[in-house]
């Protein structure tokens, strides 16, 4: 029998259509409240006070409450703790569920351990779901029930294991009169202490319409996007990955697209892609399964790595000015952007851990602070596996040249010239050669660029040495 009324916290899961708690909560009761938290838990923490992040939540937030209204209701959205303000409103309220999506990340589950406690104490049950990924936590393992710490044989199982009811889709069916409506404004990006970014400007589109926008636009690309997908100057990639942070799309939808044109086609692009998508999965339950990669290595015997840690180092790497141009313009569209092309994620962070001997760590902080799309499961991921300290990752003996880098997947120097105006003259050949385009540029008469901070020839026998020490220093 349907109860009588209920509220849905939205979080990281900012649209109306194929939401699982939403879905659940129409079908179960009379009367739906929403409530959108602008958590002082996590805004507080932040350093900057112009986030991208921020200004994105609160554009999709506003476009979430215009549908919400349009469908008789809205979004009661509060800045505020939430672990306290959800119970507080749950009483006011007078619903009987509250009902969520899962989230993942140990403080997420804090809280909502908390929230669920309080809830529970004033009689309102708590009720969560699957919604961000395909599979979650122990959905995929291997034959003898233990998690994958392999990409390869889990995206086996994982083919092996989708089905059409995996990547259903729900309906967003609201009945007449279902929703409670609401009066209430969204407080202002600056009445919560944050200011405008340049998110505007960079046309990133927010929202389940930007979201929508860039799938339909990338349908068209997707065939290509195993060829294309390596160039950071080239269109190759979706440019979804902030939607998917803040579920402004359906990974469900997403995941049946490209399956549905694979299987129709044989699409080699759409197949590459669903594999991201898959990696994205194989994130989520690593850290499910093993919580401590957020702060500690997956192979315990480099947490016994002793990284140089040069701090003028760190400070020309966040600045992209290292002298080498592909790192400084990845690192320079991070800065300006708040996103960089995944194969310079690849580069700058095997530069920071291989050719600078920086703990890792240091690096998925910065990128924690600047990512749009910071997600921790696939930042830890990502940088574990370029420090080859990770799951599945580089064998440490594998180091990035960044210079061979730069001319394979920069070759005429497009992308470099976009973000290091400075020495946009070198010739395509030049351009990507830290010692030669610190020479070519006429220092001191208006041009600045680094001389390289480190020799990467010199820098690579001693990261050698200093991964061969923590393996020897392990019994
Ligand atoms: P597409 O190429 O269009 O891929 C589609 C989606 O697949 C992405 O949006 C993302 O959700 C998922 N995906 C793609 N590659 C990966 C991957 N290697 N691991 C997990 N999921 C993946 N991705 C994040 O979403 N947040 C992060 O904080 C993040 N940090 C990273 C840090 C490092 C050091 C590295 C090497 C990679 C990181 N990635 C991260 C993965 C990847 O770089 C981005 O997902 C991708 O560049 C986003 O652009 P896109 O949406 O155009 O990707």
């Amino acid at each position: 029998m349907a109860q009588k009324s209920s509220l849905v916290w939205f979080r990281r899961d900012l649209r109306t259509h194929d939401h699982t708690a939403l879905s659940a909560a129409l079908d179960e009761s009379e009367r739906v409240h929403c409530v959108f938290i602008f958590d002082k838990a996590i805004l507080d923490a932040l350093t900057d006070r112009a986030d991208r992040r921020v200004e994105f939540i609160w554009e999709s937030v506003r476009e979430l409450d215009a549908q919400l209204r349009d469908d008789g209701g809205g979004l009661i959205v509060r800045h505020a703790l939430a672990e306290t303000e959800i119970p507080a409103l749950a009483k006011t309220l007078g619903v009987q569920t509250v009902y969520a999506n899962h989230d993942y990340e140990p403080g997420a589950i804090a809280r909502d351990e908390t929230v669920r406690t309080a809830l529970e104490q004033i009689g309102v049950a708590f009720k969560t779901y699957k919604d961000q990924v395909v599979f979650e936590k122990a959905e995929v393992m291997t034959l003898s029930g233990t998690p994958f710490s392999v990409f390869t044989p889990y995206k086996n199982a994982w083919l092996k294991k989708v089905t059409e009811n995996d990547l259903f889709s729900r309906r967003y069916l609201p009945k007449k009169a279902q929703f409670a409506p609401q009066v209430l404004a969204i407080p202002s990006i600056e009445s919560m202490g944050f200011a405008r970014t340049n998110l505007a400007l960079l046309k990133v589109p927010t929202g389940m319409s930007g979201g929508k926008a860039l799938f339909d636009d990338f349908l068209k690309r997707i065939d290509h996007y195993d060829e294309a997908r390596n160039f950071p100057s080239v269109k190759g990639p979706s440019y979804l990955s902030v939607h998917l942070r803040f579920g402004t799309v359906s990974i469900r939808a997403l995941a049946n697209a490209a399956l549905t044109r694979w299987r129709a086609i044989d699409s080699d692009g759409a197949a590459t892609w669903l594999s991201e998508l898959i990696w994205r999965d194989f994130y989520f339950q690593i850290l499910h399964h093993h919580p401590r990669v957020v702060n500690r290595s997956f192979k315990p015997e480099y947490d016994a790595i002793t990284w140089v840690n040069n701090p003028a180092h760190f400070e020309a790497w966040c600045q992209g000015k290292t002298g080498y141009p592909i790192v400084d313009a990845g690192m320079r569209q991070l800065n300006e952007t708040g996103y960089m092309h995944n194969r310079l994620r690849m580069v700058v962070a095997s530069f920071l851990t291989k050719d600078l001997q920086i703990d890792w760590r240091w690096g998925e902080q910065y990128f924690a602070q600047k990512l749009i799309d910071y997600d921790m499961s696939a930042n830890t991921g990502g940088w574990q596996w370029a420090a080859s300290t990770g799951c599945d990752a580089q064998p440490y003996f594998r180091i990035f040249n960044p210079t061979a880098q730069s001319e394979k997947f920069d070759a005429k120097g497009t992308f470099i010239r976009r973000y290091v105006p400075e020495i946009a003259a070198l010739s395509d050949k030049d351009i990507h050669a830290p010692w030669l385009s610190a020479s070519l540029v006429p220092h001191g008469r208006g041009v600045q660029y680094p001389a390289p901070i480190v020799d990467h020839a010199v820098a690579r026998v001693a990261t050698l040495e200093m991964f061969k020490a923590a393996r020897a220093a392990t019994p």
